[in-house]
């Protein structure tokens, strides 16, 4: 089937279309701009950028993909989690897309979809596998059996910050440019990762193995930063920088680890926009590559929000058969993930 994905959860405006497992079209506009002088995403500002940019990344989608509206066979639609002022603008354009063109509609878990933009680059997810997901907004392991048809295991999360949250906070202590995930990347490569000790959170003998906590790092590099600032010594960027994304990634990277190990599970996927990390990717590969498991990471553009991603759920919800949602089906701003079609479908058709 021939499927477009909206997503507006946060503040890219995302329309993908995907034939069969296969990426026709993917644009995404982006109001990051426009937060950046706030230090982070500003609602109301996000909900008017989703409105003004829906219509024309829809159709650029659609010219991407050389089809016209007509041409669809269903739509599928972030409708949880997010921002709900965001959510609504493009479940609105989403259902009166479908409504208008006759199709049916699909709504869809914004995580299911950062786990199946791999599939758009790398094709069907191995059953079963493990899932990082980290982003500005989650940092959550998961169990993978089938993204579609069977419930998707929560194996841990973050019980304060996600990762890039912690990345953008501390990007703002160390004086550096928001979004902070890129700029820490960038700055710390004239860095020593051994420079300063930051502790690795929850991997104490006895801690949750599959949770994580970041507050605390944002809290040191504070500290950190504090100590210099006293003593009227200039702050080492890139030395912070460094050693900050090396505790981010040694946390993420052994927690993934032991959850592939402990399911006995062969390949680990990375998705969100912290993937996008240097430091994450290289040490993911490096410890992966010890242990005999296999690496997937989307390429960058389909790991930060995007439509493709849903679209690409929308593609597996319809092979497998499962009936659309109703078209007053509404948002889920907190929708807890356990299925990847967010709203109950009708029966199969
Ligand atoms: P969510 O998808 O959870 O709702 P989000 O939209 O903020 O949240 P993404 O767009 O997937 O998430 O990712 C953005 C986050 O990724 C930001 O916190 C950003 O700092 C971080 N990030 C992007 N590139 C890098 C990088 N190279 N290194 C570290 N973090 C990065
Ligand atoms: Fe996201
Ligand atoms: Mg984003």
């Amino acid at each position: 089937p021939v499927v477009l994905g909206i997503e507006s959860s946060c503040d890219e405006t995302g329309a993908g279309i995907v034939r069969d497992g296969k990426l026709l079209a993917h644009v995404v506009a982006s109001s990051m701009d426009e937060h950046a002088r706030f230090g982070g995403v500003v609602p109301e500002i996000a909900s008017r950028a989703h409105l003004q940019a829906f219509t024309p990344v829809v159709r650029q989608a659609l010219a991407e993909a050389g089809l016209r509206l007509g041409q669809l066979d269903a739509v599928a639609v972030t409708t949880g989690p997010g921002l709900s002022g965001a959510l609504q603008v493009g479940l609105a354009g989403a259902k009166t897309l479908a409504y208008a063109t006759g199709v049916p509609l699909y709504g869809v878990h914004h995580l299911a979809g950062h786990v199946a933009a791999d599939t758009l680059e790398h094709g069907p997810l191995p059953e079963p596998c493990v899932v990082l997901i980290v982003s500005g907004g989650h940092t959550s392991l998961l169990l993978v059996r089938d993204l579609v048809r069977e419930p998707i295991l929560h194996l841990g999360d973050t019980l304060d910050d996600a990762a890039g949250e912690c990345f953008d906070k501390v990007a703002r202590i160390l004086g550096l440019p928001y979004p902070g995930g890129p700029a820490i990347d960038r700055a710390a490569k004239a860095g020593d990762p051994d420079a300063v000790a930051f502790p690795r959170p929850l991997t104490k003998a006895g801690d949750d193995p599959y949770a994580f906590s970041f507050s605390g790092l944002k809290t040191a590099a504070a500290r950190w930063a504090e100590q210099h600032r006293l003593r009227g010594a200039e702050l080492p960027v890139a030395d912070g920088a460094a050693a900050l994304q090396e505790a981010v990634a040694d946390v993420l990277t052994r927690k993934a680890l032991r959850a592939c190990r402990d399911h006995d599970v062969r390949t680990l996927i990375v998705v969100g926009g912290v993937a996008a990390n240097s430091r994450v990717r290289a040490l993911a590969e490096q410890r992966c590559g010890a242990a005999g498991i296999e690496l997937r990471v989307p390429p960058m553009t389909l790991c930060t929000d995007n439509g493709a991603m849903i679209a690409a759920v929308g593609d597996l919800l319809v092979r497998s058969g499962a009936g659309p949602a109703p078209l007053n089906v509404s948002i889920d701003p907190s929708a807890p993930l356990e299925y990847a079609a967010l709203t109950p479908t009708t029966a199969p058709a």
